[in-house]
């Protein structure tokens, strides 16, 4: 870790060596953009999407699921910082999917360390004490990639704190050929409507 530490001072030390433009960035995005997608380290979010630095709010967990923090930063995002075009992004090959919340319980309950995954799913490699606490969160795996992009872009939209104005378009990412794909079904979903105002 020292190493990685001093290698990223290193690196930002250049960074602020020829650091200019970037303090003219206003803090609102210049594009009015938001997009919830997932913390993958596949993902390199302003080139995949064209999208520049301080244009848009990015929003990222396991999964780019539509958790009650990720509405947290939407809300935000608009109401202070007036973003009105929002988009989630999923991917494909998405650790989400490799486990189920049932799994994941079960292995932290005997071990905190990294699990292990072979031919029979996932194991620990000891017994070096875990918790209980792993039951007590929702860890929003999926199993359809589909219907979870679906479901997220519905809790997004239905969201009593979301204004129906703001559009929300979907997109699975592919790790393999670096395209986007739009899901119909889900940006269909996402559609703005009249204003509830409610
Ligand atoms: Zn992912």
């Amino acid at each position: 870790m020292a190493k990685l530490r001093d290698e990223i001072l290193a690196a930002n030390a250049a960074y602020a060596a020829a650091f200019g433009d970037e303090r003219k960035l206003a803090t609102p995005p210049a594009r009015g953009v938001a997009v919830l997608t997932c913390m993958d380290s596949r993902i390199d979010f302003y080139r995949v999407t064209g999208l520049k630095l301080g244009d848009a709010h990015i929003i990222r967990n396991a999964g780019g699921r539509a958790s009650d923090d990720a509405i947290r930063s939407l809300v935000i995002s608009h109401k202070f910082l007036g973003t009105n075009q929002w988009a989630v992004i999923h991917h494909t090959g998405c650790g989400m999917e490799m486990f189920t919340g049932e799994t994941m319980a079960r292995l932290l309950e005997t071990s905190l360390g990294t699990a292990i995954r072979d031919g029979e799913g996932w194991r620990n490699p000891d017994e070096s004490g875990g918790s209980m606490e792993g039951h007590y969160i929702d860890w929003l795996t999926y199993d359809d990639p589909i219907k979870a992009i679906c479901i997220d872009v519905a809790r997004i939209r239905n969201h009593p704190l979301v204004p129906r104005s703001i559009p929300i378009d979907a997109f699975i990412y592919d790790v393999m050929t670096g395209r986007l794909e739009e899901v119909r079904e889900a940006s269909a979903i996402g559609r703005p409507g009249e204003p509830s105002g409610s």
